[in-house]
């Protein structure tokens, strides 16, 4: 039996960016689309998975441009999958962190299609690879948490001293998306429950040939973002655990220095 029978909508994560990074599952599945609707932070090197027969929508929206309306995806993804189609939802990372992917799951169920998902590894996972250093360990970080820092418009935000405090009581490692507009905020935020000192590192682009990453402190982390000329996409990671990479102490020492990792 084909991975998706007609008629179904199948939420797949592209993963960070290099298309290696793809699962076997996730190939499959863009390989028996009819319809693939992709989000824009996709490579658009792994559409060559794609049958040359599918129909390829770009439905990108990036915070902040312009962009295809959420009702309109949705609305799209439910007749095309009425009609019979084979339709494949290309997002970013995984479909389940950020990114809106449980709202369409919910809508798409709601109208009653069948709906899959195929994991992709999230940028999260990227940017800690390319840090060479883990999000977890035993003696530095119990845990990791990935918060993002652009709430729904209209929504509280996050409560960045209550997070900063729980991270710093139960060894906790914060990984923030979306954090590059609000980085000020949310630095303040942080310096409320952490030290000053709490490693921190931003990764632009992981994964992708243009990846760059730079280490710093939580004090410095807006104004390091700032004169790096860093932007989005971009992953921010605070912990205690950096301290375990082999570079960090050099790197730091030597100010905010910037290096590409290839
Ligand atoms: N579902 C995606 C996240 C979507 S939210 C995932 O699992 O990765 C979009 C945010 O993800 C971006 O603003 C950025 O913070 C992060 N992001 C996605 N790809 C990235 C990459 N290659 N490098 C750094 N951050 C990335």
């Amino acid at each position: 039996m084909p991975l998706e029978a007609p008629g179904t909508v199948t939420l797949v994560g592209a993963g960070p960016g290099d298309p290696e990074l793809l699962t076997l599952k996730a190939i499959k599945a863009i390989a028996s689309a009819t319809l693939l609707m992709v989000d824009d932070l996709v490579n658009d090197a792994v559409l060559g998975y794609a049958s040359p027969q599918a129909r390829i929508v770009h439905v990108g929206k990036r915070g902040g441009c312009i962009s295809t309306p959420q009702s309109f995806i949705e609305r799209l993804m439910i007749m095309a999958a009425r009609q019979g189609e084979t339709v494949v939802r290309l997002k970013g990372g995984d479909p389940f962190i950020f990114g809106r992917g449980g709202e369409e799951v919910e809508y798409l169920r709601a109208a009653g299609i069948t709906v899959r998902i195929v994991n992709g590894i999230t940028a999260a996972l990227a940017a800690a690879s390319s840090l060479e250093t883990p999000l977890t360990h035993r003696d530095r970080a119990h845990g990791v948490v990935f918060v993002t820092g652009h709430a729904k418009p209209g929504a509280a935000n996050t409560h960045w001293a209550a997070l900063a405090a729980c991270a710093h009581e139960a060894q906790l490692t914060l990984v923030i998306y979306m954090g590059v507009t609000h980085i000020t905020t949310i630095e303040q935020g942080l310096l409320q429950g952490l030290p000053a000192h709490t490693p921190a590192a931003i990764v632009e682009h992981a994964s992708l040939p243009q990846q760059r990453q730079t280490r710093c402190l939580l004090g410095n982390l807006a104004q390091t973002l700032q004169m790096q000329g860093l932007g989005s996409p971009s992953i921010l990671v605070v912990g205690d655990v950096l301290q375990g990479m082999a570079q960090w102490h050099e790197n730091a020492s030597a100010g905010h220095q910037l290096y590409a990792q290839r």
